[in-house]
């Protein structure tokens, strides 16, 4: 993790594939253009196990992984990110980010400041709670309307 005042090298990028997508990924390349940056999006399954279709939530979840991996890639192309892989995670959004951004050392990750969630809000619910409890710096964009 990089606690010094130099460049960020390791930055996670928090996607929720709302609208404001391009734009946060676009900024974190502005604010670290040498660093490795990789996209997350985490499923939650709490949102899929009530799910009330004919589905199982294991094939659900399956599905949207499937759907949200190949966009991650598409992004990633558009915005010539790294190669390093992407990645669709699993659990509860801010405290799957904590753990992954300590697990990979990163030393910046990137939020919007809005996404599904948090129109009516200043800073979104899950953007508010990444931001606390994160061991490195956090950047929230500012989306706009
Ligand atoms: P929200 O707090 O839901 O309005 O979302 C604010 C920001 O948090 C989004 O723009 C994303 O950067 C991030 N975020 C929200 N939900 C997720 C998720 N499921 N996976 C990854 N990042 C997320």
């Amino acid at each position: 993790m990089n606690t010094s005042n130099s460049a960020y090298e390791n930055v996670l990028i928090a996607v929720d594939l709302s609208e404001g997508t391009g734009q946060i990924i676009e900024r974190a390349k502005a604010i670290a253009p040498n660093a490795d940056c990789r996209l997350v999006y985490v499923l939650d399954p709490v949102h899929y196990a009530n799910a009330n279709i004919a589905m199982s939530p294991v094939d659900i979840m399956e599905q949207v992984r499937e759907r949200v991996r190949s966009e991650l890639l598409e992004l990633g192309h558009k915005h010539a990110l790294s190669e390093h892989p992407h990645m669709v995670a699993e659990g509860h959004p801010a405290s799957t980010i904590h753990s992954l951004a300590e697990t990979l050392q990163a030393d910046l990750i990137v939020v919007g400041s809005h996404g599904r969630h948090g129109v009516q809000l200043l800073l979104g619910s899950t953007a508010n709670a990444i931001l606390h409890g994160a061991k490195c710096d956090v950047l929230a964009v500012r989306i706009g309307k």
